[in-house]
This record gives structure tokens, sequence and C-alpha cells, in this order.
């Protein structure tokens, strides 16, 4: 049973109980308890395990009042547990009332019907079973408001919202509602009863369910949350403005927060929740390139494969400015052209940050985050800019299906067939300079020529590897690493060792046409996988991505799948994180798109909130396509 004892991973929104933790855990505790007792060998506890996950997902944020457990009692380690508990069928679903006795074995539920939102309902029911004496600590009044509370309410000024949802009595959206929001501060939930005329009279309700919002200036009216469900109920109100999650963070360092409960370090730069920036895509770029890579010596083995590879997709793909792309086209071809299987990063940096500059191919200088602003420096940032990257590129990658395989974008192939047109465009150094020698010199963006006339200048940086033929060009001559040369001494020579691509590929330019990503639907994540576990720092991030790509990566069959892939996985990230220390309070962790950027996105069933994903799909085409990146504070 080795494979079903993890049925449940630490990774899930559920509680793993075990005979060390059941009794301290779910008697006399704060909150109320649902654990499910199962058996890692029970076929249908494995087939429900599905729904228990998703059950123990969807209601995550009510965990302060009522929390979700596991435990297998098929556990070698269990079995007195279970006994005690007289578990006798798996799986036995058992609640605990909160501030319970120390010796209570729970109350089962017998039910037939085991279906999410069933089981959710009978959790509101079961938290009303308690009384005033016993009732969840943190867990909110669940009863409906007299109509007078409320509207003695209507017009005041409030440090907070207020939002009443107004409902039939056999309605549960009010008091799931009310649970998750929770953890929120800024907005208080309330429910009433649409057997309350007076109030419907008042508040101008028509149809339930309802919610009607007063504003912490006094105004109030009825919400429009496009659909009178749950969810969109739920969304509205986390999303409004000053409404933000408590986190750990924030709860356990309050010296930390300054008085309006954020700290900015920079201007903050107004953007739009529904579009792109372009800064952020340059910003993670430089960032990458110049920072997180940078800690890096040299590359080589697989770190210089990721490293071509990412480049190769970014050069391709990347819908930017045109002295950006140029600047990425040209890395690229520097580094296919290299002979070299070690690049001292040193070269990289020397490449990105002075030899393009002269040529006027840049990159912005320092990290300007818009979309990706922070409430504080140590949130988003980087990271968001790095989803927001792949996101693009897995859109860019439907839409233009040829762009990865269409070895043309390479000024170097270019060149091959059209050597006049590089030497025009000067970026092509080694093409300028065998023709033009005297050009080189005066420009100095060709190192080696520089050095040629100033050995000493040089001799100090020490990164290039050529530096040491330099002293000892006969050592080099022979091991033959020395390519331009050796080549530019004798060409023949070059010709026949074949480790020059470039000149390889004159000779032969149908290999180089045959790049790895043709057609591969996969090309654009599984760089984006290896660039994570090889370079982010982020390693735990890291270990949890690759988790998600080994499970399904490999099964992408298409550009539209793996945009859909990246969407969903980027989802599960953010929902395993909502409330943790990474959440920016200012931008907690839901699940995107929310209703208000896509109301269509979004749909019921049964009760559980689905995905239309065709809709998603085209939602994300639009919202990362290259019409949506705005200019805004790009340089
Ligand atoms: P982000 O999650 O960074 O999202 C950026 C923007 O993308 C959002 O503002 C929104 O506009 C959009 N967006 C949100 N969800 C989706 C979606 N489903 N599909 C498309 N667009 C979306 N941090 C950890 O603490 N632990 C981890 O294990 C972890 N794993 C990570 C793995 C990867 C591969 C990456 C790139 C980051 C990971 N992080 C992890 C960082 C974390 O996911 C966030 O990037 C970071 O906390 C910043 O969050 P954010 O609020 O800026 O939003």
């Amino acid at each position: 049973p080795s494979h079903a004892a993890r049925l449940y991973t630490e990774d899930d929104p559920v509680t793993i109980l075990t005979s060390d933790t059941l009794k301290q855990s779910v008697q006399n505790s704060t909150t109320a308890w649902l654990v499910q007792f199962y058996s890692s060998w029970c076929g249908h506890c494995i087939q429900y395990s599905p729904t228990w996950k998703a059950l123990a997902g969807d209601v995550k944020d009510w965990d302060h009042a009522m929390r979700i457990g596991v435990l297998d009692c098929a556990h070698e380690k269990n079995f007195d547990v279970c006994k005690d508990f007289e578990i006798h069928f798996y799986p036995t679903f058992r609640y605990f009332k909160a501030h319970g006795s120390t010796s209570d074995v729970g109350k089962t539920y017998r039910g037939p019907d085991r279906e999410l939102q069933t089981v959710r309902q009978l959790m509101v029911n079961f938290l009303q079973n308690h009384t005033t004496q016993d009732w969840p600590s943190r867990c909110p009044p669940l009863e409906p408001s007299r109509s007078e509370d409320i509207l003695d309410l209507l017009g005041q000024k409030s440090e907070q919202y207020t939002a009443v949802i107004i409902e039939d009595a056999d309605s549960y959206v009010g008091r799931e509602v009310i649970l998750d929001l929770m953890p929120y501060e800024g907005v208080s939930v309330r429910r009433a009863l649409s057997s309350d005329k007076l109030l419907m009279d008042r508040l101008g309700v028509t149809a339930v369910p309802a919610t009607y919002l007063l504003h912490p200036n006094g105004t109030h009216g009825l919400m429009d949350a496009q659909k009178r469900l749950r969810f969109f109920f739920s969304s509205f109100l986390k999303l409004l403005p000053g409404v933000h999650r408590l986190n750990s963070a924030s709860l356990q360092n309050p010296a930390h927060s300054s008085k309006n409960g954020h700290k900015l370090t920079e201007e903050w730069r107004q953007f739009e929740k529904s579009k792109v920036y372009m800064a952020d895509l340059e910003s993670g770029l430089h960032y990458l390139l110049r920072v997180e890579l940078a800690t890096h010596q040299s590359l080589e083995g697989e770190e210089l494969r990721a490293f071509k590879d990412f480049v190769t997709v970014v050069a391709k793909l990347f819908p930017g400015r045109s002295s950006v792309v140029k600047l990425l086209e040209t890395l690229l071809e520097w580094i296919v052209s290299l002979p070299l299987e070690k690049i001292p990063y040193d070269a990289v940096l020397d490449l990105v940050n002075n030899k393009m500059r002269i040529s006027g191919l840049f990159l912005s200088e320092r990290v300007q985050w818009v979309g990706c602003q922070g409430s504080s420096v140590a949130l988003r940032g980087y990271p968001c800019s790095l989803w927001t990257l792949f996101h693009v590129l897995t859109v860019q990658a439907a839409q233009r299906p040829d762009a990865l395989a269409n070895t043309g974008t390479h000024t170097w192939l270019t060149h091959a067939q059209r050597p006049d047109a590089l030497a025009n465009t000067g970026t092509h150094t080694w093409l300028t300079h065998a023709q033009r020698p005297d050009a080189l010199a005066n420009t100095g963006t060709h190192t080696w020529l520089t050095h040629a006339q100033r050995p000493d200048a040089l001799a100090n940086t020490g990164t290039h590897t050529w530096l040491t033929h330099a002293q000892r060009p006969d050592a080099l001559a022979n091991t033959g690493t020395h390519t331009w040369l050796t080549h530019a001494q004798r060409p023949d020579a070059l010709a026949n060792t074949g480790t020059h691509t470039w000149l390889t590929h004159a000779q032969r330019p149908d290999a180089l046409a045959n790049t790895a990503f043709e057609e591969d639907p996969q090309a654009v994540l599984q760089t984006m996988r290896r660039y994570i576990s090889t370079f982010f720092g982020c390693q735990e991030c890291g270990r949890h991505f690759e988790e998600m790509a080994k499970e399904s990566m490999g099964s992408i069959k298409s550009a539209d799948e793996a945009v859909l892939w990246l969407w969903r996985k980027h989802n599960q990230v953010n929902s395993r994180l909502a409330g943790s220390m990474s959440e920016d309070p200012l931008f907690p962790k839901t699940q995107w798109p929310t209703p208000d950027l896509c109301p269509l996105c979004h749909e019921e069933r049964s009760g559980l909130h689905v995905w239309n994903e065709p809709t998603v799909l085209s939602f994300l085409k639009r919202h990362y396509g290259t019409g949506n990146i705005s200019p805004k504070y790009a340089l």
C-alpha cells in the first residue's frame, strides 16, 4: 500500500492526522473538525479522494471555523486510534464540535450523498449546531440579521464595508460567503432573508440571492457581481479596494506594516489589472540576465543547454520592442556560434551590457515593476514577472506556430544567405571586421581587436579565454579551441574540425535549420521547466513546479493545451500559497482570472465552481497577446 499511503500529501489542503495528532487536534479544539477516516486499500476511498481534496480546497478559507482532516486507518501506526474511535467502515466521516470534551469521538455522518455541495452544506449546519457557549471562537454569526439592524446602518460612515446577502431561507449562499470572507479584513458580511418584506422594499431588492453593499463613506447600493452565485459574491468582495487577507506574515509581524498597511519604497505606478506591462517583462529579463544568471561563474553542460534553449525561445517569441528582440537575437546568435563547451558568464554580461549598448540594442538597466509592483520590496516583482513572461510566451507560441520552427530569425542565417545585409547592420562583428578591420578598430566594440592593439588592457579582465592564447599562441593553435585565430590563420583547418558552428552552418545550412523545437507543442513549457529547475533562485518553488511538470507536462499535445496547462498550474500554486507569507496583502492570491476580468470564464455546476475552459483559453490569448501589452513606463 505504499502508493496508497500517499493518497493525501502535505501539498493538499487537508490536514493529515495520525495517532500522534488526532486527539490533540480534534478534541477540545478552538475550531470544529470534519475528519474522513479512510483506508488506503479501500478502492472507494481512492476514488473519493479527489472530491475530498476539492472540498478541502473549496472551504480552505473557513479553517478558523472548521477544518478538514484525514486519517489513514490502514497505516499500522494508526491501528489503535482507529479502534479507540470505533471506526469500522471506510470511509467514515466524523464531525467534532469546537470546545468538545477530551473524550469526544465525534459524530458520524451516514448520509448516502457525499457530493461536495451536500457535504459543504452539512458543514454549515454543523457549525450552526454549536451553542453560544461552544461557538468556534473566530467564526462570525451565521444567523440572519434583523431588518432594523441593517437599516440602522444605512448612510452611516464606517471603517469597513458591510455586505448584506439577501436570500431565501433554504439558501446557503449567504452563510458560505460569510465563511469565505473570514480571513479577510475590511469587510463584514451578513445575511438577511427575502421573507423580510420591509427590508426587501427599502433596499429595492427584487431577485435573490442579492448582495447589498454599504460603503465605508456611507453610500450604498446593490452590488453587481455579474452572476448571483457564491463564487461571484465572494470574489467581488475580496477584490474591493481596502479589503485584504490577513496573512500569517501580517498577523505575526504587525510591526512590519505601517499605518496604512503597506510601505511604499518608490512612487506607486498606476496600472490596470486587465493589462500586461512591457516594463514588467523587460525588468524580468533584466533581472534574469543580469542578476539571477550572474550568480553563476560560468555555464556548461546542462546549464549551458538550459540557457541556450531559454535564449532561443525568448529570442524567437518575445513580442517586445525591436531593440530588445535584436539584443536577444544577437545573444542567441553569439551563443549558438560559440565553439565553447563552457561560457564564462562575464562574457554574457559583457555582451549584454557593453557591446550591445554600443550598437543601440539594449535592455532597460534597472527593474521597474508596474503590474508586478508589490506593497514592499520583498513581495511580487521578479517571480510575478517570470509567470507573466511564460504566459506571454505560451500564448505567442500558440498564435505564431511557425515562429519557433522558423530559423529565419537568426541573423547569422540571414548573413550566410545575404552577407551584405549583415555588413550593414553592424551587429555581426566578425563579418564587419573581416571585411573592414579598420572600422572595428574604431568602434572599439570588438574586444579581441582592442586587445591585439593593447594586450595589457585585456590582460586585466581575465575573463576571456583568448587571453591565454594571446600569451601562448602556440598552445591555442594546437588545441584548436581558439577558433577565430586558428581559422583566420588556417581557414582550412577549422573547416575540418567542425567545432565552429557558423562555419559548419555555412557549409551545411540544413543542419542548423533543424532545431530541437520544430513543431514541439511543449517547447516553451519544457524550456521554462528547465530554466526554473536549473536557475530559479527559489529552489522550493522549483521543486514544486518540477513535481507538477513530471505529472502532466509530458501529455500536452498542442500549443493551446500548453497555454491552459500553465494557467491551471499557476492557479494550483495560487491556491497553495493563499494566506502564506509570500502573499502580498494588497494582491491576494485568487483563482485567476477573477470574475471582474472574465465573467464568462466562470460557471457553477451542482453548487461547485467550474471553469469554462474554452472561454478561459480565448481570454488568456487576448490578455497575454501582443495587443494587450502596454508600453507604459517602459523606457
Ligand atoms: P503571481 O502568482 O506571481 O502572478 C502574477 C500575475 O499573473 C498575477 O498578478 C495575475 O495577473 C496573473 N495570474 C495569476 N494567476 C494566473 C493564472 N492562473 N494564469 C495566468 N495568469 C495568472 N512561491 C512560493 O512561496 N512557493 C512556491 O512553491 C512557489 N512556486 C513558484 C513556481 C514558479 C514557477 C514561479 C514562477 C513562482 C513561484 N512562487 C512560489 C512565487 C509565487 O507564485 C508568486 O509569483 C509570488 O508570490 C508573487 O505573487 P503575485 O501576487 O505577484 O502573483
